[in-house]
Formats: C-alpha cells, structure tokens, sequence
C-alpha cells in the first residue's frame, strides 16, 4: 500500500509517499511560499537528483496539484497513475476534545477541525487546506485525520484539567490538551518494542527536545503527563518560547508596554525562550553551545535554564508514575546532542542512571545508551512522525474496508 503523509502549514505543504509494505520513503517533498509570489516545489526521489519546480501556487489545491504531478511525471516522478497512491494521512494539530484518536475524514470530521480554528489558528485552517485539496485532486481516495493532540486525550482529568472555574472547561474546552502527540505515541511505542519492555514495566518518559520541546510520561503507552498545555507554549523552556510563565507577566507587560494580548502572546511564542535569555544570539542550540564554550554568559544561562526545566520535569513524572522503567531522547537536540543528554541524566546518577560515553556518541538509529547496570534504561530514538501517521492511516482504512 503506497500512502501519501501530508503536514499542510499556513504557507508550506511537505508531503512523503511512504511504500508500506517495506514502510520505505519512494518520494518526498515540499511546497513553499503557497498564496505568495515565488512559489516552489522541491521534489526528492532517493538516488535522484532534486526536481525543483517554480510555478504560481495561488493556495493548497495547486500546490498539491503540482505534488500529484511530480509523484507520476514520467522523469521525476515514482508512480504511473495517481490511483497507485491508495491512501492519505493528515497531520492535524488540534482535535478539540472531540478526537482521541485518528479517524478517517468525513464531513463531520471536518466541522470538528473547522470548530478547532480557534485553538490552533496558524495550523487547523492550513491543515484542513490539506484535506480539501486532496479531496479536490484525488476524489475517492481516503484521507485519515492524524492528530497532534491524540496522545494527550489519554489523561487523567487530574491531569489535564486547569484549575480555573468549571464553565470554561463547558462551554470552551479549555484544558492540557499536550502537543508533539504524534511523536510521543511513535517514540514511547518504539521504546517498548525496541527495548522489548516487559508488560507491567513500560513506565516511559519521552524527551521530545527541538525547537519546539515537550516531555511525555505514559504507562503502555497510555498518557500520564505532557508538557504542553491548551497551546504549545506552556512547558519547558524552548527554542524562541517562554514555556511556563505566570500569567501576571503577560499583564504586566500589557499595562507598562501599551501592547496588546495578542502582541504578548506573540512574544512569548516567537521572542522568548532560549533565544530571549540568551540575548537574542540564537535560537539554535548548536550556536549556544559554541557561543557558551567562548565564554558567553548569556549562551550559559539559556542552556542552563533550558536544561533545568528538563530535569524538573523528568524528575516530576518520575514522581508521578512512582517510578520510571525507560527514558527516551528524540528530536534535534535529543538525538543529536550527546553532551546535552549526559548533562541531564548526570542529575539522575543520585537514582542509579548511568550512561555509556560510547553508545552516547552514536547518531541516526534506535540505540540504548545506558550501561547494563543502570537502575533505568535509557535510549534515543529518532522520531518518525510521518511513519507513525503513515501506518495510522493503514489501520484505518483497512479497518474500514473490513
Ligand atoms: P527540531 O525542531 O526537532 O527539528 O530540532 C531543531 C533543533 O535541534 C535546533 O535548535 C537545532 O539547533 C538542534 N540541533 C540539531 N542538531 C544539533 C546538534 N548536533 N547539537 C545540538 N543541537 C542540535
């Protein structure tokens, strides 16, 4: 079965055609600067050159027409008919409290993603672009809604609900929904198998650490905590947002500012986090840790502060699982920065958590990085989003078929 993964953004559209019966990537992808002038679709075939296309995409329904072209073009392209692609899987930031879990699209499932504008303004509109074009360009074809809130669903209200007067929890679901939920079910399922942890044994905590971060805490998959909450700013520190901050911030700021809640919130999303505290140098944690290995102060505090908030958080849901069976690194920095793991899981050495320096140096494959006597396994796991979308979407569809 060949399934087309798209993940639609308000002026982005990337896509992968995954052939499932080796679960191997045929062709990928990425549209950029749709609805604004110089449009351009990058299309890459493994062991192919790059096919660049620059052509007017006025919205989603022509960029995804030219993705469809690039997929079947006689030079470029990996399939001869478009009917050989046989399903479409969605990425969907918000669900709303509707959805806990992926569900194959239909009329309903679209109100609810429309009904969802409101709590994800820069992606629901964009994702359900994504839908409405593939149902324009391949009538018949399935397409299954995979969202990013799914995982988060799985929590306890103890958990999920703030602590603020019932009503808005009624009348406007305002809860922890959590984010990168995706990648939390992928990478804590992947460490179970990987790991082969034993039933009554699979209390996992994922350290999604990118841009974007968020730490998950699951019991056989099952969501216990997530870091993010009704958006993705609360949490941990991040690339450019603040995560956690006491709301009285955002008023002060209004009042002796004259900026609006909007502006504030774009601040704190988009100007915050590491980048902030370290003097605007940089969001990317590679430029901090050069800057922070030349002596920079600021570079220092926005890692530490950074590493800090995961330490606090890990050592949290350690707490509230009574325990913690495996720990999992993914993501930019999670699979990438072997100094920034050690760093953190050296806080844990007080629990019987040892690393192994060598299996700690190696990249870009499922690998256990603590020593066979360590109290708690540890592994870093690439996340594999649109893999976890892809065999969703098989599920579903088969199942439908049934
Ligand atoms: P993501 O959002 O998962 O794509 O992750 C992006 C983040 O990963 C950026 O902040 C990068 O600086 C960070 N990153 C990527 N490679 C490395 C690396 N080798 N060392 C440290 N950070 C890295």
């Amino acid at each position: 079965m060949n399934v087309l993964v798209i993940n639609a953004g308000s002026s982005s559209l990337k896509y992968q055609l995954i052939n499932m019966d080796d679960e191997s990537v045929v062709a990928k992808g990425l549209c950029e600067r749709i609805g604004i002038e110089g449009s351009k679709l990058t299309h890459k075939v493994p062991g192919k050159e790059d096919y660049v296309v620059e052509e007017a995409m006025p919205s989603h329904k022509e960029a995804m027409a030219l993705v469809l072209k690039a997929l079947v073009d006689p030079e470029h392209g990996v399939v001869a008919n478009i009917n050989d692609i046989d399903a479409v899987g969605h990425r969907v930031l918000h669900g709303g409290s509707t959805y806990t879990q992926s569900i194959v699209v239909d009329d309903d499932v679209k109100k609810v993603i429309r009904e969802c504008f409101d709590l994800g303004p820069l992606h629901n509109p964009a994702n359900l672009m994504g839908i409405e074009a593939c149902e324009a360009n391949m009538p018949g074809t399935p397409n299954v809604a995979v969202f990013d809130t799914s995982f988060g669903m799985g929590m306890e209200p103890y958990a999920y609900r703030y602590a603020i007067p019932e009503e808005y929890y009624t009348k406007y679901h305002l809860r922890r929904y959590g984010f990168h939920g995706t990648s939390h079910t992928f990478v804590s399922r992947e460490t179970i198998k990987f790991g082969q942890l034993p039933e009554g044994h699979q209390r996992v905590i994922v350290c999604h650490l990118g841009n974007g971060s968020s730490i998950s805490a699951s019991v056989a998959g099952k969501a216990v905590e997530t870091s993010m909450g009704l958006t993705p700013l609360e949490g941990l520190v991040m690339g450019t947002r603040s995560g956690d901050v006491d709301p009285a911030v955002v008023q002060y700021i209004c009042d002796h500012e004259g900026k609006s809640v909007d502006e504030v919130l774009t601040i704190l999303n988009k100007k915050s986090g590491v980048l902030a505290l370290s003097g605007n140098l940089s969001s990317d944690f590679r430029d901090l840790r050069d800057a922070e290995i030349k002596g920079d102060e600021k570079a220092k505090l926005a890692l530490d502060s950074f590493r800090h908030h995961v330490i606090k958080t890990i050592g949290g849901y350690i707490a509230v699982m009574n325990g913690v069976d495996a720990i999992t690194f993914t993501a930019g920095i999670g699979e990438n920065d072997g100094d920034m793991r050690e760093k953190i899981m050296s806080h844990f050495a007080y629990l019987g958590i040892k690393l192994d320096p060598e299996k700690n140096a190696v990249r870009g494959k499922n690998i256990e990085i603590s020593t066979p006597d360590s109290t708690v396994r540890v592994f870093v796991i690439p996340t594999n989003e649109e893999l976890a979308i892809a065999r969703d979407t098989v599920r579903l569809v088969e199942e439908a078929k049934a």
